[in-house]
């Protein structure tokens, strides 16, 4: 893998940390790497289960914050978009109503991924119930609800990364 191969995952994260991890990708290590890095996995399989993890870290961390109307995995969202990108609302005012409905939606894939990526994506969608844009103060709560919350972030995009490659 050349320089000049994107990684969609990393993009805007330092050319040096880049040439790492194509580094790895080349020894075809990466996935490897991320195993033994985080193999815990978790047990968050249903819906409900679902429901009952975002309840509880929303009631440790952001109890004043609107009630969740629904918790549920999609297996239509694109991980990239929702979880990592620009954020597409997962709150939506229905019939005109003053208090606004709030979802979470989380992309099936983390069904399956090790429990620190749930964690994060939880922490992720849940300061969106506090804070709209990707700014200072809404990552100052994603830190504040999981202190290692940047490590975490740039792992799940190297587990994707790794997730994408053709040996798997
Ligand atoms: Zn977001």
């Amino acid at each position: 893998m050349n320089t000049a191969t994107p990684l969609k995952y990393l993009a805007g994260y330092p050319e040096d940390l880049l040439a790492q991890v194509r580094q790895l990708i080349d020894q075809g290590k990466l996935g490897d790497v991320i195993a033994r890095r985080y193999p815990e996995p978790h047990e968050v399989r249903t819906d409900k289960a679902l429901y009952d993890y975002v309840t509880e870290l929303k009631e440790r961390h952001l109890r004043k914050a609107d009630p969740l109307s629904k918790v549920a995995y999609d297996s239509k969202l694109k991980v990239i978009q929702h979880a990592l990108g620009t954020h597409t609302a997962i709150s939506r005012v229905q019939g005109g109503k003053l208090k606004a409905k709030r979802e979470i939606r989380v992309a099936s894939l983390f069904r399956e991924a090790p429990a620190p990526f749930l964690n994060m994506i939880v922490v992720h969608e849940l300061a969106h119930l506090k804070e709209r844009e990707h700014d200072k103060a809404f990552y100052q709560l994603c830190t504040y609800m999981l202190p290692d919350y940047h490590q975490v972030e740039f792992d799940l995009r190297l587990y994707l990364t790794a997730l994408d490659l053709p040996s798997g």
